[in-house]
């Protein structure tokens, strides 16, 4: 994507997401109030009680085509077990009990938090446009990180961990 095509999109996306927010925020809930075991290991309390969690039963995704980009296609006929856009993460009612779908959401919370929303948006669509989607960097730091969740037992500061790994990728 041309940075002018991007700089053309960037502005509707967001207004997509900030109206996918609002239309959701009466059935938005902390993540705190989840009351997951595991993730208070991982995120601070001020990050789980700041992060709010919409359970649906198909995640949005931004109707990219008719937005004109049209080479998203296959990103935006997906059927995900999560999204997530600034503050907020979609989970998949199917998946709303699994701890490790909202570990995988909230790395990408940090990842948001860390880029600022231009930037966030500008990493993923070039990552999937050059890498296609699970192989785009900012879903490789995300399943990576779940990987590990899954594997050991042992807690690690998942703040610092996407900011290592942003660091690596020079977007910080
Ligand atoms: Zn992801």
């Amino acid at each position: 994507m041309t940075p002018d095509e991007f700089a053309a999109v960037y502005p509707v996306v967001l207004d997509w997401i900030r109206q996918t927010i609002a239309e959701h925020e009466d059935s938005a809930k902390t993540v705190a109030s989840r009351g997951f075991k595991r993730l208070p290991l991982y995120f601070s309390q001020d990050q789980l009680n700041t992060t709010k969690v919409v359970t649906i039963s198909r995640v949005p995704i931004p109707p990219l085509s008719s937005m004109g980009l049209h080479r998203f296609g296959d990103f935006e006929r997906g059927d995900f077990d999560g999204v997530t856009y600034l503050n907020t993460y979609f989970v998949k009612r199917t998946k709303a009990a699994d701890e490790e779908v909202h570990f995988h959401e909230l790395i990408h919370i940090v990842q948001w938090q860390f880029l600022g929303p231009e930037q966030f948006l500008k990493l993923y669509a070039d990552g999937l446009e050059r890498y296609a989607y699970r192989d785009s960097p900012l879903e490789r730091i995300a399943y990576a990180a779940q990987a590990e969740f899954s594997r050991s037992k042992q807690a690690f500061d998942a703040q610092t961990l996407v900011l290592h790994e942003l660091r690596k990728l020079s977007a910080l």
